[in-house]
């Protein structure tokens, strides 16, 4: 059996693992710590640590967590805008889940997005309390309207393929277009523009940071919908507020945040918040905030076991890392896969 330790752990995702661990000859330490400079001595012992999307693997963790013998960090997730992948090269393997169930995420973007609009939300509270009163329930039809889709990689494509069978007339945005698709690429602009929705599905990078800013949502319609299913950051928070307040914005529907990581996926329901932009924001009537779960069905919890026990199993076998990823190979370049089968 190899050992392994995880960060970051709540009951759900030991369900799966723990289902799956003795078939991949593994034996896991579960940690609810999240994984930092502060808590990387806990690996101490361990050739193999399991983190999630808001641990902080920074230059400092990575260095401890190589001081301690950590040779593989397998994300249990798509997402890795949290890596300084910089740091890890030739110390500590990444390899992460590049999918799981892009129907999990697409599915969401889309329940969002009518419960928002038709508010679900509010009747459902009112009905409980018999108040069948319809005053401020008025939603749109989303046939016919135009929705934008920023990223046409494998959950963009599910959400396409969705807001199709609502009649929604679909434009996209991605740098990288599929050749040889129906899919009607247009440029950023353009879609900010024409869009009465826009849904983001690309990931966090320094080109896409705080794309949706002052400056794209001046180009919107007034009234637009914003749903982000991706990363928070992708929007600047304080000018999309700003913009809702103005009018400007008609709806946001968001399952993720540029500052979740020291509030989601706990109960602060206790504590004070001090984060007044997010406190702002959930004041708002027409704003609904999920707390990353928009990944969170039994499919996807399934297969995120089992693709990072396979990930986990391949490096302690010394076999091609089927899902590793670096710095290089993440920007399209060469690096030394094609010679050694890893990055390094
Ligand atoms: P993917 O890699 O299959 O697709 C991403 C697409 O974005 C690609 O087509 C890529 O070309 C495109 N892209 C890259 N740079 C872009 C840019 N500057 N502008 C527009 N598009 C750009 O990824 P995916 O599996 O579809 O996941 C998309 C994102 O969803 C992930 O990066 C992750 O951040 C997020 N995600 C969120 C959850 C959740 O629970 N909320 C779960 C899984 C993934």
């Amino acid at each position: 059996m190899n050992k392994v330790c995880f960060f970051d752990t709540k009951p759900y995702d030991k369900i799966y693992f723990d289902q799956m661990k003795e078939q991949y000859g593994v034996e896991i330490e579960y940690f609810e710590t999240k994984l930092g400079p502060r808590t990387a001595f806990m690996a101490k012992g361990y050739e193999a640590v399991v983190a999630f999307v808001n641990d902080v693997i920074d230059k400092e963790t990575i260095a401890i967590l190589y001081e301690n013998g950590v040779r593989i960090l397998a994300m249990r997730s798509a997402g890795y805008n949290n890596i300084d992948f910089k740091a890890a090269f030739g110390k500590i393997h990444i390899v992460r889940v590049p999918a799981y169930s892009p129907y999990a995420v697409a599915e969401h973007a889309m329940a969002l997005l009518l419960t928002l609009n038709r508010k679900i939300h509010r009747a459902y509270v009112r009905t409980r309390e018999f108040n069948f009163s319809l005053h401020g329930l008025m939603g749109f039809d989303l046939h016919g309207k135009t929705v934008g889709v920023v990223g046409t990689g494998k959950i963009g494509r599910v959400f396409m393929d969705i807001c199709k069978g609502f009649g929604l007339n679909i434009l996209a945005y991605d740098p990288y277009p599929i050749k040889d698709s129906d899919i009607k690429y247009v440029s950023f602009e353009e879609l900010c523009r024409e869009s009465n929705i826009i849904s983001l599905h690309c990931p966090l990078t320094k080109d896409t940071f705080h794309m949706i800013n002052q400056n794209s949502i001046k180009q919107m319609k007034k009234g637009v919908y914003i749903v982000n299913t991706s990363r928070g950051a992708l929007i600047n928070t304080e000018d999309l507020l700003n913009a809702i307040i103005e009018e400007q914005i008609g709806g946001a529907c968001l399952d993720v945040y540029e500052e979740e990581t020291e509030l989601f996926y706990e109960d602060m329901s206790y504590t004070i918040i001090h984060d007044d932009v997010l406190a702002r924001l959930i004041s708002m009537p027409n704003v609904i905030v999920t707390s990353h779960q928009a990944f969170f069905t039994k499919e996807a919890l399934h297969n995120i076991a089992e693709t990072t026990l396979q990930n986990l199993r391949e490096f302690f076998d010394d076999k091609i890392l089927t899902n590793e990823i670096c710095y290089q190979c993440n920007r399209g370049k060469p690096c030394s896969r094609d010679k050694n089968n890893r990055c390094f």
